[in-house]
């Protein structure tokens, strides 16, 4: 990835995506504080369009507010750092990484006085837990590894340093031979998985679990709530336990990379029908009839670059 043609906006600058790079005594590589967003561009009629831009910019600005780092520029400037990037690569669908770090002025466990940096990527990133995945469903594992206590990590804040638990959750489901990890949180509730928030349909209804259980406050989480209003569904924010996803009819992964990835097997047990629902199916076709600009109720989710 760090081998190609293009530009990387950098402290406000675009360099050469082979130049940039940082030093070895960032404060963020030895200590983990700092904070990152996953954003998607996609192709629609009128142009490549960022998907809910200011929801994640605003996100990163409040990932950043939690580790008390002040970020040196404003979300405006963001914004157009993003847009930027995506015109500047000339990327008609891409995903966008931008990431907020301190500096290496020096070490120890206090960053203060350091400086803040902010820099944004994008590249061209396929259906993250992969096309038959998305058409299918993907096999899922309960992981070993409990999810973030809401006080121990900040849960609400998209920091680097929370995806050492997703890193080792991801890692030992796929060693297994599944393809991403169910964690559950300290009680022992359904939290989410390693990078994505996590649905479960029963009867017709639509549930989620609420944020106490320490998941991420997803984007496209957030964008489902909004599918299952315009489609009737009831949908409902609750404690939900590991057996009530084996019994579910339908259970779905959302996240900006995953998109929306039906889950066909919990612990080589099936949920349902064994692949996609129809009622995921349905909420699938609507969220890319969103992104990809052909539902104009939301075309103010989309900002052309
Ligand atoms: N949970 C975790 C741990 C994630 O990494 C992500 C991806 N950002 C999500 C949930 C989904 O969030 P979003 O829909 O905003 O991408």
């Amino acid at each position: 990835l760090d081998d190609r043609d293009g530009k990387i906006w950098m402290d406000g600058e675009l360099v050469d995506w082979r130049d940039a790079k940082i030093h070895v005594l960032t404060h963020t590589l030895h200590y983990g504080c700092g904070a990152f967003e996953g954003v998607r561009a996609y192709q629609t009629d009128q142009g490549t369009a960022i998907f809910r831009l200011r929801e994640h910019t605003e996100r990163l600005f409040n990932s950043a507010k939690i580790l008390r780092m002040k970020l040196p520029f404003t979300i405006e400037q963001v914004e157009e750092a993003q847009k930027q990037v995506v015109r500047e690569n000339q990327l008609a669908s891409c995903y966008l990484r931008p990431l907020t770090w301190i500096g290496s002025e020096k070490l120890g466990v206090s960053p203060k006085g350091n400086k803040i940096h902010l820099m944004v990527a994008a590249w061209a990133w396929g259906a993250y837990l992969g096309e038959e995945g998305l058409k299918r469903g993907i096999r899922v594992k309960t992981s070993s590894y409990t999810r973030h206590h809401v006080n121990i990590t900040m849960t609400q804040a998209k920091t680097v340093s929370n995806y050492t638990n997703s890193i080792l959750a991801n890692m030992e489901a796929t060693d297994d031979g599944y393809d991403e990890a169910l964690l559950l949180d300290a009680s022992g509730f359904v939290s989410e998985g390693a990078g994505e928030n996590l649905f479960v349909i029963k009867n017709g209804v639509v549930y989620t679990p609420d944020l106490s259980a320490g998941a991420l406050n997803g984007i496209t989480r957030n964008t489902i709530f909004h599918i299952c209003q315009d489609l009737g569904l009831k949908l409902v924010g609750k404690r939900i336990t590991r057996d009530e996803v084996y019994i579910a009819d339908e259970a779905f992964f959302t996240g900006t990379a995953a998109e929306v990835t039906p889950i066909r097997e919990l612990d080589r047990l099936e949920i349902g029908i064994g692949s996609r629902g129809p009622i995921t199916e349905k909420i699938q076709s609507a969220f890319f009839d969103i992104v990809n600009g052909r539902n104009p109720r939301y075309a103010h989710w989309l900002t052309l670059v």
